[in-house]
């Protein structure tokens, strides 16, 4: 996270990082909870406030927390927002997909543009007097895609990482924590029944080998954990490849 960054570089020089003429921070890119937010505010001395954006739409500010905060104003006079179900279509009335045209954008139009995040829609008036519609936090994708440090990271890059690996099978389990304030992951991966009983030193180079391809096609560090062959679930119908156990809120 970026406050820790800041604190730190603060620290290193010899400064207390809560005495940084630093008011307000607005942050965004990727899902925090109330607990972060408090250490943010704890560690810098600030206000943090949470912000939505998109690269593909414009970037951080599509919405954004007033000093109320009771969700993110959607910044209606340039983005047209309709939430949807990701089934369907069809509108829905509290909790769909973000489905976005920027109004005011120039030279690259965007035209209903599926941000595929999902999140809570919320009309009633704000007690700051502005009368934008306001979001929860992205609570989850319609697909498999997971934000891992900020690092948009899909499971068909997992699979194209593994497939680089000799030794490795096609059965996998991306499994995410956040034990402090940086998500962990590990991919457990099932290895060939002839590695297996396989001498420790290769086995661990295997391990070495698994995180490195991952990182080359992903640009994140994961651990590579092989599991005994056979040892992960199978699924008769979608395959479940994600186990996140951060709790996000
Ligand atoms: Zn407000």
């Amino acid at each position: 996270m970026r406050h820790l960054t800041i604190a730190d570089g603060a620290r290193e020089m010899g400064l207390d990082p809560r005495a940084l003429p630093i008011r307000r921070g607005h942050f965004g890119g990727e899902p925090w909870t109330e607990d972060m937010r408090h250490q943010i505010e704890g560690a810098l001395a600030i206000q943090a406030y949470d912000n939505h954006g998109l690269s593909e739409v414009i970037g951080p500010g599509v919405s954004g927390e007033c000093p109320e905060r009771p969700g993110m104003h959607i910044q209606e006079d340039h983005f047209l927002v309709e939430y949807l179900d990701p089934d369907t279509l069809e509108p829905v009335p509290e909790e769909g997909e973000l489905v976005i045209t920027p109004l005011t954008r120039e030279a690259m139009p965007r035209l209903r543009y599926r941000s595929r995040d999902i999140a809570r829609l919320y009309r009633e008036p704000c007690p700051c007097g502005r009368t934008t519609i306001r979001m929860g936090r992205i609570k989850g994708r319609t697909d498999d895609m997971l934000i891992i440090r900020g690092v948009n990271v899909f499971p068909s890059q997992i699979e194209e990482a593994l497939l680089r690996v000799e030794g490795t099978t096609p059965h996998y389990l991306i499994e995410v924590s956040r034990p402090g304030t940086l998500d962990e992951p590990h991919v457990k991966v099932e290895m060939h029944s002839e590695i297996f009983s396989d001498r420790m030193d290769r086995l661990q180079t295997l391990c070495e080998r698994i995180s490195r391809e991952i990182q080359s096609v992903t640009g994140i560090r994961a651990h590579g954990d092989l599991v005994e062959p056979r040892s992960l679930e199978r699924f008769t119908a979608k395959t479940k490849r994600v186990l996140d156990r951060r709790e996000l809120g």
